[in-house]
């Protein structure tokens, strides 16, 4: 080899070496923590609390949308992306709340995870999941109740629909009405875009340390969060989600 040649070629393996490190998330996968954990994302298009998707998502969610206008059904979005600052919020609201009426710690953080999630570990973070109703229906005064999606409820026509109809545009109930699952109660509601969301959650599971995130992470009652409680949260909560979905 010509001198000249050896130094353009170890010239440049140094080069590469020098900006390796700053890219090399891109090497292990799609996804930055940030990203699964609610602190931002590129492709989530939208400005507010009910538009804010993932833009592949949101390019679906609008076909099954138009789709179920043909049958007088209305779509509307109640909660889609959700940040770690929102779902702080929420959460903190709840635990001042619930330990000011005498709960210990403990039951507090029980009572809360019945149905909202600890800030960091949403699937609303990625704006692949969406809470639905029917706007065409009459409204109850609390929309999210199962009671709403059967028996004589006035989601009910919604709720035949999408059973029907959401894994044709790649949605999916997730927290699904099985007697055998655990963690999260049973939402009819919330639905979640499968080709974005099981990658993340793949994700998710390979670069998120739950009880490390927890930690770092400033969040009112996050003391009591035991080894235990977490990984029985990340077990249940987490991944005991509808299979469709893993
Ligand atoms: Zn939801």
């Amino acid at each position: 080899m010509k001198r000249s040649e050896f130094i353009k070629i170890s010239g440049l393996a140094g080069l590469s070496l020098a900006i390796l490190p700053q890219f090399s998330f891109n090497f292990s996968g799609e996804f930055t923590r940030n990203q699964l954990i609610g602190k931002g994302n590129p492709d989530i298009v939208g400005d507010s609390y009910t538009s804010k998707m993932h833009k592949t998502a949101k390019e679906a969610f609008l076909k099954m949308k138009a789709e179920a206008a043909k049958e007088n059904i209305n779509i509307e979005v109640v909660s889609a992306y959700r940040s770690f600052q929102r779902q702080k919020e929420i959460f903190e609201r709840k635990y001042k709340k619930f330990t000011s009426e005498a709960l210990s710690p403990e039951k507090a953080i029980a009572k809360i995870i019945e149905y909202s999630t600890i800030p960091g570990t949403s699937r609303h973070h990625w704006g692949t999941d969406l809470d639905i109703i029917d706007a065409n229906a009459p409204r109850p005064s609390n929309v999210l109740m199962p009671e709403n999606f059967h028996g004589s409820g006035p989601y009910c026509k919604l709720k035949m629909w999408l059973n029907e109809n959401a894994a044709t545009f790649d949605f999916y109930e997730v927290y699904t009405d099985n007697g055998n699952r655990k963690g999260f109660k049973y939402e009819p509601w919330h639905f979640s875009y499968a080709p974005v969301s099981i990658p993340m959650l793949k994700e998710y599971k390979e670069k998120i340390d739950v009880k490390q995130m927890l930690s770092e992470e400033k969040i009112l009652g996050n003391a009591h969060f035991s080894e235990a409680f977490i990984s029985k949260y990340v077990k249940e909560n987490i991944l005991d989600i509808n299979p469709k979905l893993l």
